[in-house]
C-alpha cells in the first residue's frame, strides 16, 4: 500500500512537473501599457512578449474601446490603468471567458480606431501592439466602422481555454508564500561594471523589481526585496530580512564580469565549504567583499561570516537549496543563456541562512556585450521573472508532495 501511494505521488509529481512549466510558458504576457497624446489622436501602446491575435470594437453610452486577446497574463499595474490621459479615462482587464482575455478602455468622448498594428522588438524596446484613437462626433461614431481585427484573429488557437493553471499547493493557512529576492550590491558598492558602463547594482535591482511584479501577479507569492533603492545593505542583514519575513526561499541576484569578453551566460550557485571550481571560489571571494567595499563596521560578526563552514552535506536546508538550484537551472535555461556548468557551489556569505533554502544567481557577464544588452532590456528581465516563478511553483509543488507522505 505504502509503495502504491509512493508510486502515485511520484507519478503526480512527474505530471505536475511536466504540465506546470509548459502551460505557464504558453500564456503570452502583456507587461506594459502606455498612452501617448498627440494633437489629433491618442495612441495606446501595449508591451508584450510575443505577437498575439486581437480584435477591437467600440461601444457607446458610455463610450468604450474593447480589445479582445486570447488568454494572456496581464502585468500592468493598477496605477497605470487608472491614469487618465488624452481620450483615455482608464482601462480594465479581465478574463472575459476561458481562452479570451479582454481590455476595456473607457474613453472620454466618442472615438474611432484609425490605426492598429503590431511592432516587432527593436533594440531595447519589446514587441508592441499599437492602437490610434481619434475623437469623432456622435454621428460619425454611429455611421463608421466599429470593429477591426488582426488577420489571424479567426485562426487563433483556442487551446488556451483548456490551459492548466498551476495548482501549486498553497500554505495550509491559505496565505501567499514569501519569497525574498536579494538585489546584489547597492549604494557605495556598485558591484561589477559592464562593458558599456552599466552597474551591476542597478541591473540586479531592476531584475528583482521585474521578478517581483511577475511573481506577485500569479497571486501565489508575496515577494520581499532586501533593498528597493540604490542603497548598501550588509550581507548578513540581507538574509536576516528573509528570516524576519518568514521567507521560504531566498534568491540573491548578481551579474559577473570576466577578462574574456567573449564569455557569456548565467549560472546558479549554492553554498558549500568547498567550491566546485576555482572560478566559483574566486567569484564568492569577490561577492563577499561587499561589506569591505562599503566600509561597513564588521566588528562583532566578521569572524562569524568568514568562519570555515562545517560540512553541510547532511544539512536539510542545503539539500533544499540544491533542489531549488536544479529547478532554477532547468527553468532559467528556457529564458536565458546559461554556462555549460550551470549549477556550481562556493562559500557565499549571503547564502549562510541556517534555515531558509538559498541560492545565488549570476545572471550573466556584464563584460560581454550581448549579456549586458539583454540584462538592460525590460523585456528580458520579465523573462527572468517568469523563469523564477516557474521554478518556485515547481519547488513548492515538490515540497508539498513530499510533506504529505
Ligand atoms: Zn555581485
Amino acid at each position: 500500500m505504502r509503495i502504491r501511494i509512493f508510486v502515485i505521488q511520484f507519478l503526480l509529481a512527474v505530471i505536475l512537473w511536466d504540465v506546470l512549466p509548459a502551460s505557464a510558458e504558453r500564456l503570452p504576457v502583456i507587461f506594459g501599457a502606455r498612452v501617448g497624446v498627440h494633437p489629433d489622436s491618442t495612441r495606446l501602446v501595449f508591451e508584450m512578449d510575443r505577437a498575439v491575435p486581437y480584435k477591437i470594437f467600440t461601444l457607446a453610452d458610455p463610450f468604450r474601446v474593447v480589445i479582445d486577446f486570447p488568454e494572456v497574463s496581464w502585468l500592468v499595474s493598477e496605477a497605470r490603468m487608472r491614469a487618465s490621459d488624452g481620450l483615455v479615462s482608464r482601462f480594465r482587464f479581465g478574463l472575459f471567458q476561458p481562452g479570451n482575455s479582454r481590455v476595456v478602455v473607457d474613453v472620454a468622448a466618442p472615438a474611432s480606431v484609425t490605426k492598429h498594428f503590431l511592432l516587432p522588438p527593436k533594440k531595447s524596446k519589446p514587441r508592441r501592439f499599437v492602437i490610434d484613437l481619434k475623437p469623432v462626433s456622435r454621428e460619425v461614431f454611429f455611421a463608421g466602422a466599429r470593429s477591426a481585427q488582426s488577420e489571424n484573429w479567426g485562426k487563433r488557437k483556442r487551446s488556451f481555454k483548456t490551459v492548466n493553471r498551476p495548482k501549486t499547493p498553497r500554505r495550509k493557512d491559505g496565505l501567499r508564500r514569501v519569497v525574498v529576492l536579494d538585489p546584489g550590491h547597492g549604494g557605495v558598492d556598485p558591484g561589477t561594471v559592464g562593458v558599456t558602463g552599466s552597474y551591476e547594482k542597478h541591473i540586479t535591482l531592476a531584475v528583482a523589481k521585474a521578478a517581483k511584479k511577475v511573481m506577485e501577479a500569479s497571486g501565489r507569492y508575496r515577494v520581499v526585496l532586501t533593498r528597493t533603492q540604490d542603497v548598501y545593505v550588509r550581507l548578513r542583514d540581507r538574509f536576516e530580512i528573509a528570516h524576519n519575513n518568514k521567507a521560504e526561499m531566498f534568491i540573491s541576484l548578481h551579474a559577473d564580469s570576466i577578462g574574456s569578453r567573449k564569455i557569456r551566460g548565467g549560472s546558479i550557485y549554492t553554498l558549500s565549504d568547498k567550491a566546485s571550481d576555482k572560478e566559483a571560489e574566486d567569484l564568492a571571494q569577490r561577492e563577499n567583499k561587499s561589506d569591505i567595499i562599503a566600509g561597513a563596521d564588521l566588528s562583532g560578526y566578521a569572524s562569524e561570516v568568514s568562519r570555515v563552514l562545517i560540512d553541510l552535506a547532511q544539512n536539510d536546508t542545503n539539500r533544499e537549496s540544491w533542489h531549488l538550484a536544479k529547478m532554477l537551472v532547468s527553468e532559467l535555461k528556457k529564458s536565458i543563456k546559461l554556462l555549460r556548468t550551470s549549477h556550481r557551489y562556493a562559500g557565499f556569505a549571503v547564502l549562510k541562512s541556517p534555515n531558509i533554502p538559498s541560492t545565488l544567481i549570476e545572471l550573466g557577464y556584464l563584460s560581454n556585450r550581448i549579456d549586458e544588452k539583454n540584462l538592460k532590456s525590460p523585456h528580458y528581465r520579465i523573462g527572468i521573472g517568469q523563469a523564477l516563478l516557474r521554478a518556485a511553483d515547481r519547488y513548492f509543488t515538490r515540497k508539498a508532495l513530499n510533506n504529505r507522505s
